[in-house]
């Protein structure tokens, strides 16, 4: 093996127990990387405390949501948002993570193995959504962030990056994959057959619709 990857830091609750599985699991010399699907605190909130933690880590997301992460921009990131939903507590703050690096669409992620990972560049939720397509042995994945969910739920919120075109590209894109499984950011999982929660999505939205919003 040649690294280990972890897909999105949480909010920072938990970083500390995070970085330590990270760090365990790559070993000493293993390579570490911090891969996120975007930059909504509930995913990239916990990126400051885990470069903290884990010499090393290599941090990506998708550009613009890269940069904002590196300055802590709660605005762009969409945090005062949560406070005013009552998602995150009034004090919270998003701990800036200098270290954040863009990842480019189809730029890839090789652990060893015969395990890479593919980033699939997805707007629509949020600027610089970013699914991450695990190529292993044991079969395909989806890493889908909060663009797509089982049954081919969406979410879509009233926030200043979310864009329905660039949405229903992104789904069109992703159906053309073909996965065993599909890992959302949210809710419930998918091990076997999950192409079908994909062209569910893409198949609503051919008709001029939209897929139900989770949020
Ligand atoms: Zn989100």
């Amino acid at each position: 093996m040649r690294g280990v990857a972890l897909i999105d830091a949480g909010a920072g609750v938990s970083a500390g127990l995070f970085g330590r599985r990270l760090l365990a699991a790559a070993g000493p010399a293993g390579e570490r990387h911090l891969l996120l699907t975007h930059g909504h605190a509930d995913h990239a909130g916990g990126a400051a405390e885990m470069a903290r933690l884990v010499p090393a880590l290599d941090v990506r997301a998708g550009a613009p949501a890269d940069a904002w992460i590196a300055s802590g921009d709660e605005e762009m990131l969409s945090v005062d948002r949560g406070k005013a939903s009552g998602v995150y507590p009034a004090e919270y703050g998003f701990a800036a993570c200098p270290s954040a690096r863009p990842i480019g669409d189809g730029e890839q992620v090789d652990l060893g193995g015969g395990v890479v990972l593919t980033a699939v560049a997805t707007p629509g939720h949020a600027d610089g959504h970013t699914c991450y397509l695990l190529d292993a042995p044991e079969g395909r994945a989806l890493f889908s962030g909060d663009c797509v969910f089982t049954g081919g739920r969406i979410s879509l919120q009233n926030l200043h990056d979310a864009r329905v075109p660039e949405y229903a590209a992104s789904l069109d894109r992703l159906a053309e994959l073909e996965i065993d499984m599909l890992l959302p950011g949210h809710h419930e999982i998918s091990l076997a057959r999950a192409g079908r929660h994909l062209t569910a999505a893409r198949d609503v939205l051919r008709r001029g619709l939209l897929p139900g919003s989770t949020t």
